[in-house]
């Protein structure tokens, strides 16, 4: 007898990748629709930051985790990628779409993951980018590529990468970071030390201890002006404050909404039904 169910996953970045391959080794048969926010298959995040800001002129990055044809051929999921869910009817199990379908399931695997924190005031500003997505990491790069007074705020990860990247073109990045050492929460005060000393020795104006009062410019980006009146003149602002989970679209779906979606050990929301597969 055919299995007429349908599990759907939203959110086609690894998680959900992996989610929708688990439904098919564990034997599942239905229908499975896998929702993405973005118009990209499935990619690999890590290298955004990495190798792909490392490089000058080449060609579109590609750190897709499988083929087109193997999601839809091979795994036989139907793809709804470039339209984000809005909304969520746990009730009559409806997830909302911005283009204004509606996609009935049996089963949904929320697979959202996370958004980068942006600065309040900056979104109509040209120039200032966080760096989550491959769109972001094009235009970072092209703007690194094209020369830019590079204005970092964050030195956590993501935003060393980019000062690296900057000070691989020969451009001299000026990282702004609140807390008085980088990275102190995630390695503690004496390797957050030894992290700021290698900026330092490799030419990034570190500057730690000392806030954001305002981003400035018109229409585009042109000056950071720091907490202690400092003003810094720039092209690209990257903000590397961390992220946040994005769980605007589960907003009244009755869900638990704690930082996050609050689930058991075994990844349920509590909302029956439990399992599928
Ligand atoms: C630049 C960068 C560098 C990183 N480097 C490292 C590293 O070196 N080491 C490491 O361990 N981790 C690293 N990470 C973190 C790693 O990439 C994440 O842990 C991983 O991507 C999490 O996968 P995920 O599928 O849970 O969520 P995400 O990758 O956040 O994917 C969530 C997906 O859901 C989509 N989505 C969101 N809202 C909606 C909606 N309403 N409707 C439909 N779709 C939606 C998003 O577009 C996205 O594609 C890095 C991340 C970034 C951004």
């Amino acid at each position: 007898m055919s299995d007429d169910r349908h599990l759907v996953v939203v959110g086609a970045s690894l998680a959900g990748l992996r989610a929708v391959e688990a439904a098919r080794t564990e034997g599942f048969e239905g229908r499975i629709t896998l929702i993405g926010a973005e118009r990209h298959l499935p990619y690999d995040r890590p290298p955004l930051s990495k190798a792909y800001l490392d490089k000058s002129d080449e060609g579109p990055v590609s750190t897709e985790f499988r083929a087109e044809s193997v999601i839809t051929d091979q795994l036989d999921v139907k793809l709804l990628l470039g339209t984000a869910a809005v909304g969520l009817d746990t009730a009559d199990r409806i997830v909302f779409l911005a283009d204004g379908r509606e996609v009935r399931y049996d089963a949904l695997v929320i697979a959202t993951g996370a958004q980068a924190r942006s600065l309040p005031g900056t979104a109509d500003l040209a120039g200032v980018h966080t760096l989550r997505t491959v769109d972001d990491a094009v235009s970072v790069r092209a703007a690194l590529d094209a020369g830019a007074r590079t204005v970092v705020i964050g030195a956590g990860f993501i935003g060393s990468e980019v000062a690296s990247g900057a000070r691989k073109r020969g451009l001299v990045p000026v990282v702004i970071e609140a807390l008085p050492t980088p990275l102190v929460r995630a390695v503690g005060q004496e390797m957050g030390a030894v992290l700021a000393s290698l900026h330092t020795r490799n030419g990034t104006d570190l500057r730690c201890g000392v806030g954001v009062a305002s981003i400035e410019g018109d229409g585009r980006v042109q000056r950071v002006v720091l907490e202690d009146g400092t003003v810094i003149d720039a092209d690209l602002v990257v903000v590397g404050a961390g992220a946040i989970p994005a769980v605007e679209w589960l907003e009244g779906a009755g869900l638990t909404i704690d930082n996050g979606v609050v689930c058991d050990e075994n990844l349920w929301t509590g909302v029956v039904p439990h399992r599928v597969v």
